[in-house]
């Protein structure tokens, strides 16, 4: 069966192209991947705003721009294997399974990826690999990747991360301070060299080391 295109997902495309995102490939990635899967029920009338949504545990579903901008930094290619440390809602992840091989994604917060989990078995997305962890530490078993895109900001760039990335693989990181100027940088390993570009002004939440205190019964913000 073949599903009509969703206006609401057709009109945000076309918000992200006048906001200047030109790769045709991302675009269709976004226009498929159904937001309102991976947003909360409060926010279900807000899903396919061009706006970052809070999804619980003081986490953030990335705004619909960034996704497509840091993909299209990313340049992911059919054959890529991908690493994606910060799996979020997985809404990221699925755009990014759209386009490459194999996304294996890292989580530190087990109810955020159990979530994120369920939705990628709702679409049936068999090229996600996912693990709940500290991504700060790569994930070694798999490394070298092709791709790798970290989903929240590092003062410094881990150099377990940087030492996972394949010969010509790109790495897209935001980098910087909570609540403080953050860049998007690319890095890119040629020849055995790194080479950063920065890719222009970002916010995100904090990439943190280690894993939270998981105390049954009890919620806390983290
Ligand atoms: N791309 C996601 C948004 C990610 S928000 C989306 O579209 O929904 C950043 C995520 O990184 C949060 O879920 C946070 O818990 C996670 N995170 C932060 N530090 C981490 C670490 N060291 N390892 C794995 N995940 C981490």
């Amino acid at each position: 069966m073949t599903q009509g295109a969703n206006p609401k997902a057709v009109r945000l495309v076309m918000e992200l192209r006048q906001a200047g995102i030109h790769d045709v490939r991302v675009l269709g990635a976004i226009e498929k991947v159904p937001r309102d899967l991976f947003v909360p029920p409060l926010f279900q009338d807000r899903a396919y705003e061009n706006v970052a949504l809070p999804i619980g545990h003081n986490q953030t579903i990335s705004q619909p721009e960034v996704v497509a901008f840091m993909t299209q930094a990313l340049e992911v290619g059919d054959r890529h294997k991908v690493l994606e440390v910060g799996t979020g809602s997985g809404y990221q992840t699925a755009v990014l399974a759209r386009l490459c091989r194999r996304v294996f994604t890292i989580e530190r917060h087990r109810a955020l990826l159990q979530e994120a989990d369920q939705r990628f078995a709702k679409l049936r997305r068999h090229n996600i690999t996912s693990r709940f962890g500290d991504g700060t530490k790569g994930w070694p078993e798999q490394a070298p990747f092709d791709r790798i895109l970290v989903t929240a900001a590092a003062a410094t760039l881990p150099q377990r991360l940087i030492d996972s990335l394949g010969e010509g693989g790109v790495l897209v990181a935001p980098i910087g301070e909570e609540r403080r100027e953050q860049q998007l940088v690319r890095l890119r390993r040629q020849s055995g060299q790194i080479l950063t570009e920065e890719m222009g002004p970002v916010r995100f939440v904090p990439l943190v080391a280690g894993l939270p205190r998981e105390r049954p019964g009890l919620s806390g913000p983290e």
